[in-house]
């Protein structure tokens, strides 16, 4: 177990380089942690238009590197630099990557599969042999599928195992059968989904990158139990259930160095757990921020997020005139789905001076929601891991979740006769179980001491990426072992 490995880490965003989401945190900070821990992690992700060579110090390391697709060839080449002690390797192509946004063109598919296969013929290249290629959501699924065919017998990859993490199973990259012409897989066909035709007739790179990976992960426990189950599976539970015995949960860390109240500049007081008494001036801070008035001792539940049916805006909204009825303040601070821009336009036209929402995103004034409000709510439908609740925690805000993924694995809900828990958590997605959470919120809060212990109880939590680090790495040496039993043997 102790020997270093090496490890490629496969990703179509990643901090500081390009982030649409929170796949993009944890590709930048695994593979920094996983070298505190001694092992030699780098990370390979498109050349967007975006990155800028001078910024990240990028030097061209192979000039024209041949890609294979389909029965052709197309050219790439690799930059790389080491940014923050960690190695990366960037493919570049003016056909596929030179482009305003990451994702969102017709030719995805192609787009994503040549990274792939630009970044496997870039090991060979370079000579660099890992012994696991980390693999993450449907960008990169085409991975563990090609090392079971076309690269099953190249002695490059010989001992290479693959790791495949799902970040959010309701994106699949799911395209017509021609891209397995263009990724040189039409010999072994469409394979064909145990319960659903209509899957069976595309190419699916979510459900490849299950079938084929040596071992599968979610970003929590609880979600890697929950997608196995029709109602959170997103079609794909036949799939997984063919992997059940390879599919495990990792928690998502937390970055506490980008995360410290104790540090953040761009909130009005820094505090930590030992000096909670300060916290209050970034609560007055936000007060005047949102153009609510000033009071020190209102519940002010925060809310960041994007406006988005997974996280749980068809409930708030049936439920928010139940609950600016309470003692409450409520800032909400968002981006997404249009309808949801007018719901919450209205909310704040109608609760003027008691609820205020900024339709944008703002980093800054994140900070400051999360170190200014009392409580912090997630009620979402589903949720892979959730970073917010793990923020709101670190800088004192107490969560109010819905029981669920990794909301469920992070929050106990507090039970006042044993005097745990470390939040407030529902379980019904409705309307009347999302207030009633509120509701004993609001109760607690009252309580001083008991609201105190709750606020130091999430700060001195530790949600870091060491923990789930360590945890990788026995993830990947059981895909090395399993690597050795075959794809199919563990337990089929
Ligand atoms: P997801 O990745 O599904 O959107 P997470 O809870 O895992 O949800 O992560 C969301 C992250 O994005 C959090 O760090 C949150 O603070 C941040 N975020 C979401 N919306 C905004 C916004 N409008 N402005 C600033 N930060 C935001």
């Amino acid at each position: 177990m102790d020997k270093p490995l090496k490890i490629l880490l496969v990703s179509s965003e990643a901090v500081p380089f390009a982030k649409v989401g929170g796949l993009a945190d944890v590709a930048g900070s695994l593979p920094k942690a996983l070298r505190r821990l001694g092992h030699d992690a780098r990370l390979a992700l498109p050349k967007y238009r975006q990155i800028h060579g001078a910024k990240f110090g990028l030097t061209k390391v192979l000039g024209s590197l041949l890609v294979p697709v389909g029965s052709d060839h197309e050219l790439a080449s690799i930059f790389g630099s080491v940014v923050e002690g960690m190695p990366i390797y960037l493919v570049s192509s003016n056909k596929y990557f030179s482009r305003e946004e990451v994702y969102g063109y017709d030719d995805d598919g192609e787009r994503f599969v040549f990274f792939c296969r630009a970044a496997l013929e870039m090991l060979k290249a370079l000579d660099w042999q890992p012994d696991v290629i980390h693999c993450n959501d449907w960008h990169a699924g085409i991975i563990p599928n090609w090392l079971e065919t076309i690269y099953k017998d190249d002695p490059f990859f010989a001992d290479t195992a693959t790791v495949f993490t799902i970040h959010n199973l309701s994106y699949q990259g799911i395209f017509g059968p021609k891209l397995l012409e263009f990724a040189d897989l039409a010999d072994y066909g469409l394979i064909p989904h145990p319960k659903d035709g209509e899957l069976s007739r595309v190419v699916v790179l979510m459900a490849r990158g299950i079938l084929f990976a040596d071992v599968v992960n979610a970003v929590s426990e609880k979600y890697a139990q929950e997608i196995l189950t029709p109602e959170y599976g997103e079609r794909l539970d036949p799939i997984l259930a063919l992997r059940q015995d390879r599919l495990f949960g990792i928690l998502n860390g937390l970055d506490y160095e980008v995360w410290n109240p104790a540090t953040d500049r761009e909130i009005a007081v820094n505090y930590d757990a030992a000096s909670l008494d300060r916290r209050v001036e970034n609560k007055l801070a936000l007060q005047r921020e949102a153009g609510l008035p000033l009071d020190p001792d209102i519940l002010l539940v925060g809310m960041i997020s994007r406006l988005a049916d997974q996280k749980g805006f068809d409930i708030l909204a049936e439920a928010i005139d139940s609950l600016l009825e309470l003692d409450l303040q409520f800032v909400l601070l968002g981006t997404g789905e249009e309808r949801y821009h007018r719901t919450f336009a209205k909310v704040a036209g109608k609760y003027q001076g008691q609820a205020a929402v900024f339709l944008k995103f703002d980093g800054a004034l994140a900070r400051l929601i999360y170190a200014g409000s009392d409580a912090f709510l997630m009620p979402s439908r589903f949720e892979p891991c959730g970073l917010g609740q793990l923020i709101a925690m670190r800088y004192g805000s107490v969560p109010i979740v819905r029981s669920i993924g990794g909301l469920a694995d992070t929050v106990q809900s507090f039970d006042p006769t044993a005097g745990q828990g470390n939040g407030f958590a529902f379980s019904d997605y409705s309307e009347e179980a999302l207030v009633a959470a509120v509701k004993r919120t609001l109760e607690t809060y009252r309580r001083k001491d008991t609201w105190r212990t709750l606020m130091e109880r999430g700060m001195r939590a530790d949600f870091s990426w060491e923990v789930s680090a360590r945890k990788y790495v026995e993830l990947y040496h059981k895909a090395l072992e399993l690597k050795q039993v075959g794809r199919w043997q563990a337990g089929n």
